[in-house]
Parts: C-alpha cells; structure tokens; sequence
C-alpha cells in the first residue's frame, strides 16, 4: 500500500513536470526570435517538398525535425477563406480582421501593435526579409496599419517610418505612389538614416549597426528559386546576412516570409512551389545555426499563413514517380509564360513547332509507337531512364488536352472566351503553361483543387525557448500572444488569447 501510494505520488510529481515544461516558466524569455511564414505552405505542400528533397539525396526536411509540432485554424474576421492581409495581421497582432486589411480592425479604423513593434519597444533589433516585394501584404502586416493592403505607396512609407533595423528582399512596389508622382520610398528610406542595397556586394560589404533596406530586384519580387541566376541573392543569404547585422545583447525579432510559394500554389505548379519550400527551408537552417550557439535564448517558430492551391499528394502515386516526374520541369510556369508570349508573337505557329519548348521545359514528350514500344523493352529490363521517359511520355488525351490550350494560348488575350469552363481549366493563368504543368503534377502524384487560398489548418513547427507554447491546435490569434508572452514576459498575459 505504502509502495503503491509512493508510487502514484512519484508519478503526479512527474506529470506535473511535464506540464509545466509544457506550458513554459510564466516568465520565460526568448532573446532571439525568428518566425518564418511559408506563404500558402500547408500540409501536403511541406510533404511535397519532404519528398523531393529525400529523393535528390538531400534528406528530410529541417523544419521538420523542429522538435515541436502545432496547427492553426486561418478564417479571417469576414470570411472562411483568408486572404495574406487578414491572416499577417492575425499573426503579427493577435487579432482577427476583414480580407484586404493590414494591421487594423476589420473597420479599419483602429490601428493593431504588431509583435515586431513591441519587440523595437523593448529595444530589440527587428529584421524583416521576404521572397516577395517588402511591401507585399505578409510583410507588410508586421509594420503597417492600412485599410487596403493594395495601398502600396503608404505602406512603403510606413516602412521607412518604423525604424526597422534590416529588410530585406524583392524591392518596393509603386515605390514612388500609382501615378510615379510622388517622393521616392527609397529617397524617403534615405532621409530616415536607412541605406538602400541594390546588390549582393553592397550587402555583403554592410556593418553592423547600419539600417537597411536590401531589394534584390526592381520594386517585384525575388525570381522563383527554379528560375533564380546564380548571381541573385537566396532567401537563405538574406537570412544569414540578417542575422550577422542583427546580432546585439539585447537581441532581435526576425520575420522570414516564403512568398513564393504562395504565388508557384496559385498557378498550380508543383516544381516551382517544391524548390520554394525547399529555399525556404534553407533559410531556417540558417536559423538553426544560429541557435546551436544560444540553444536556451533562441526560439524558432516556422509556420504558414493559410494553404493555396488546395493541393494533394498521393502517397502511393508518389512513391515512384514524385521526384522523376518534377525534377524533369527546369522553370517555372511562369518563365514558360513569357516563351510562350514570343512563340504567339512570331510565325509559324504550330503545335508541332511549340512540342520542343514543351519537352525542353516540362520533359513532357509523345513518343512515335515504335519509340514506346522500345522504351517498354528496356524498362522491362530495369532501365530506369526508359521508365522516366515512358512515365513523362504523353498520352493521347493528355495531348488533346495540350492542343486545346494551346489553341487558347495563341490567341490575344482579349479574344479568348473566359467562360465557366476556361476558368475552371486555367483560372486567370496561360492555358499551356497551366495544362502542362497539371499534366506534369498529375504524372507526379499530385492533384490541385483550387487556384485561390483553401480554409484548411496549416501546420506550425517549433523549436528552443518557450517552443513548447506553439504545441496543439489552436487559432492563428494565438500565435501572437504566445510571441507577446515571450518577448515581453510581464505585459504578455494581457494580449494573450486575443480573438
Ligand atoms: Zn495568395
């Protein structure tokens, strides 16, 4: 009896541990903060990029092996589908507000403080780095109050007015308002004290203690990672350099958003979203290796803001032909746009003329009977290049499927009809580029739903001080009190739990 009652003692004693390591010292601090936002990054969209990255020999997958998991819930204020704006602003606020609003409340009339404000207050240094233009929504939620998110000049300007100490990536978009008349961001960044970088030397040659505004592009967004030249800067380096400048004892907040995913999800396009997450990926390594240093100081949450694209990844399809089927696409649907643009403006234009940049771009091919019947041979015999080219040979429908779009594709875009049907096939895409790369997706073991944001949980990944907050299912409001809490541990309870 005695033993027994020692033993049940012991083992409240150990629950009660666990609990309060599970729930964090009430006081606990994280010095070093990073949260990075996959864009439209869900859950088949992480395992996609699992695979992939397994199959070309570069393991799993370091967002997945952050050794706390979650899920949040992602409806906006107004609607069951999120926009960027709507689900930022959740995140950087705690607070719910209506599609298209940045860091305000649904009315838009009250201005939402930001955990990247709090943390400037608290005298942090506070970085933020996207693969997109820094005054696209997601960034933009973490330092701006607008009523409309496409307020594009104002948002670049209160960008400049947050003191900020680091951005980071595509550039400023309407950098000088919707007509061109009105003083330069960059010029206004200038007066601020801010330098503006255009290239990856001046970067790299920055010091410490300087504010920056590094856009690696003409006021767009960074290329997709499959496009990207070997002379752009990664969303890695962005990171990496971010860090160097950021480091101080007082510490630092740092955003790190994969915009591109979301933009590669809407088009539907396995390849390009894949390498996204995969340079996404790459950027929390960098986090990672910050905090191999400052294990107990550093805190890692990797998230997403909502999922794009309704994608879908089935596991037994995959299995074989996952990563033979997308590593055969080079570029992006998008950079296939523009081949296509040229191919419409010159002559011959026939699909047996455009079948090249279709097996140049996609590996999509139709091989004669006599070519398949051989390629059978030699896969039967265990060639596994025989097998890829038969997987990626096209098959009759799917070139009627190709010759529709195609059809489509060559007309002027006034004249196409845009009716139920060509929506539901293309959305507002290039119908070639779409249907290849659905082909391509499909012969991948990969389905899409949708061409815009699904309502779906998304998951959250988490690591170092006070991670063990960001377990569970719970809101996207959440996310925000849980940063408050360990930014600023006295004034957290009050924010934390916000709607
Ligand atoms: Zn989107």
């Amino acid at each position: 009896m005695n033993r027994l009652l020692r033993y049940v003692a012991l083992t409240l004693l150990i629950l009660l541990l666990f609990a309060a390591a599970a729930f964090g010292g009430a006081n606990e601090r994280a010095k070093y903060v990073f949260l990075f936002i996959g864009d439209g990054m869900g859950e088949a969209q992480v395992e996609a990029a699992e695979l992939y990255s397994v199959a070309s020999g570069n393991g799993p997958l370091a967002l997945r092996g952050l050794a706390v998991r979650g899920k949040i819930s992602t409806r906006s204020a107004n609607a069951a589908v999120t926009d960027s704006a709507a689900a930022g602003t959740a995140l950087a606020t705690g607070f719910k507000t209506n599609n298209g609003v940045l860091g305000m409340d649904p009315s838009g009339a009250k201005k939402l403080p930001t955990v990247a404000e709090v943390a400037r207050d608290r005298g942090m240094k506070v970085g933020v780095v996207t693969s997109v233009f820094l005054n696209d929504a997601t960034p933009a939620a973490f330092y701006a109050a607008r009523p409309s998110r496409t307020d594009f000049y104002e948002i670049g300007v209160q960008m400049v007015e947050s003191g900020f100490d680091y951005f980071a990536g595509g550039g400023v978009n309407r950098r000088a308002g919707r007509k061109g008349d009105l003083k330069d961001v960059y010029d206004l960044a200038r007066e601020k004290g801010y330098r503006v970088l255009r290239t990856r030397a001046e970067l790299a040659a920055a010091r410490p203690g300087t504010k920056i505004i590094a856009a690696a592009s003409v006021g767009g967004a960074l290329p997709y990672e499959t496009d990207r030249p070997t002379g752009s800067p990664s969303l890695a380096e962005f990171t990496k350099r971010g860090i160097e400048l950021l480091d101080n004892p007082d510490g630092f907040f740092m955003m790190v958003e994969g915009g591109r995913i979301d933009w590669a999800c809407h088009r539907n396009d396995a390849a390009a979203a894949v390498r996204d997450v995969l340079a996404f990926d790459a950027a929390v390594k960098e986090a990672l290796a910050f905090a191999r240093a400052r294990p107990n100081d550093t805190l890692i949450v990797v998230l997403a803001d909502h999922e794009t694209g309704g994608m879908r990844v089935d596991a037994e399809r995959a299995a074989a032909n996952f990563f033979p089927a997308l590593s055969a696409q080079r570029e992006s649907s998008e950079s296939f746009d523009e081949k296509l643009e040229r191919f419409r403006k010159g002559t011959a234009r026939t699909f047996e003329r455009m079948a090249p940049l279709l097996a140049e771009c996609f590996g999509l091919r139709a091989p004669s009977p006599a070519e398949r019947a051989a390629l059978e041979a030699r896969a039967k015999k265990g060639d596994g290049a025989a097998r890829t080219a038969l997987l990626l040979a096209l098959s009759e429908e799917e070139l009627d499927e190709l010759r529709t779009a195609f059809a489509q594709s060559m007309r002027a875009k006034e004249q196409r009809k845009r009716d139920r049907d060509y929506l539901r096939r293309y959305g507002p895409y290039e119908p070639l580029s779409t249907t290849a790369t659905r082909i391509l997706n499909r012969k991948a073991g990969i389905e899409w739903s949708s061409f815009a944001h699904t309502g779906v949980d998304v998951p959250v990944f988490a690591q170092g001080a006070g991670a063990p907050l960001f377990a569970g299912e719970y809101d996207n409001t959440d996310v925000a009190g849980k940063l408050f809490s360990l930014i600023a541990p006295s004034q957290g309870a009050g924010t934390a739990g916000a709607r």
